[in-house]
């Protein structure tokens, strides 16, 4: 628990902007003090890239964005409130286009932009039972930021994010895709290729079903909306590009990712 976060929910009072970058900035710092970063520029740079072409379309508050790479096996992305997104060397190494990649960030985007950590912290403060209770929620206070950053993503900072919240961040991230000029059938084949590697190695995937709970039903919402989006069959949304096949393969030259910690608290 940091102490802002912990001082707020003493408080009662509600999320201000400020104070969610505040919590994401924290929160960002212990993560990257503790779980193994990708930090070559001319490796990292094309998630910065990527990344930022899809929030600045959407963003109108003006967020701070910063795209990290996490170098650990396992698949996962998570975003902190404010405008940190972090996505594990895995689902790089998963992806099949540069798409689907944006489909996940988009995705994590929307978290940020729909202010759903933000929201969690304000209703762990309504129920008034105070600190305790948030970190019985989160994992953080009795495990290291960065088994829950690798296993489990940070969403356990705050509680995973539920059904609706899921529904809602994907069916924004068409829209974040569409404004860029992504192709957002990406979201919908890059979950259809997470739910087929659960079948396959159900270890690798453990950590993103457990913060982003994900099933059939999830892919046939986003293809529902997408359907009744006007322009998302556009020919010209871009479905994958060169640029992200050498960004890949730079990752794939990289020394193996040092050995994932043990998911916190068990099992996921
Ligand atoms: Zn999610």
């Amino acid at each position: 628990m940091t102490g802002l976060l912990a001082a707020m929910i003493a408080s009662g009072c509600s999320v201000s902007e400020d104070q969610e970058k505040a919590i994401g900035q924290d929160a960002a710092a212990q993560v990257e003090r503790e779980a193994p970063m990708i930090t070559e520029p001319q490796v990292s740079e094309y998630v910065t890239r990527l990344g930022s072409a899809l929030a600045s379309k959407s963003d109108d508050r003006n967020l701070d964005w910063r795209f990290r790479i996490v170098d650990a096996e396992v698949v996962n992305a998570f975003a902190l409130p404010g405008g940190f997104v972090y996505v594990n060397r895995g689902l790089i190494e998963h992806a099949g286009s540069a798409s689907e990649l944006a489909g996940v960030l988009g995705h994590e985007i929307s978290h940020v932009l729909l202010r759903h950590s933000a929201q969690q912290i304000e209703k762990a403060e309504k129920t008034n039972l105070g600190v305790s209770v948030v970190c019985g929620l989160t994992n953080i206070c009795s495990n290291n930021a960065a088994r829950v950053a690798i296993n489990v993503g940070g969403a356990a900072l705050f509680a995973r994010f539920s059904r609706h919240d899921e529904a809602q961040a994907d069916s924004a991230a068409v829209g974040v895709l569409m404004r860029a000029g992504y192709d957002p059938q990406g979201i919908v084949s890059m979950f259809a290729k997470l739910l087929e590697t659960r079948e396959q190695r159900p270890d690798l995937v453990a950590g993103w079903f457990a913060s982003h709970p994900l099933e059939e039903d999830r892919i046939v919402a986003v293809t529902r909306v997408i359907r009744a989006t006007s322009g998302a069959d556009a020919p010209n949304l871009v479905k994958d590009d060169r640029a992200f096949h050498e960004f890949q393969a730079r990752i794939h030259a990289l020394p193996p990712s040092p050995p994932s910690p043990a998911p916190p608290g068990g099992s996921p």
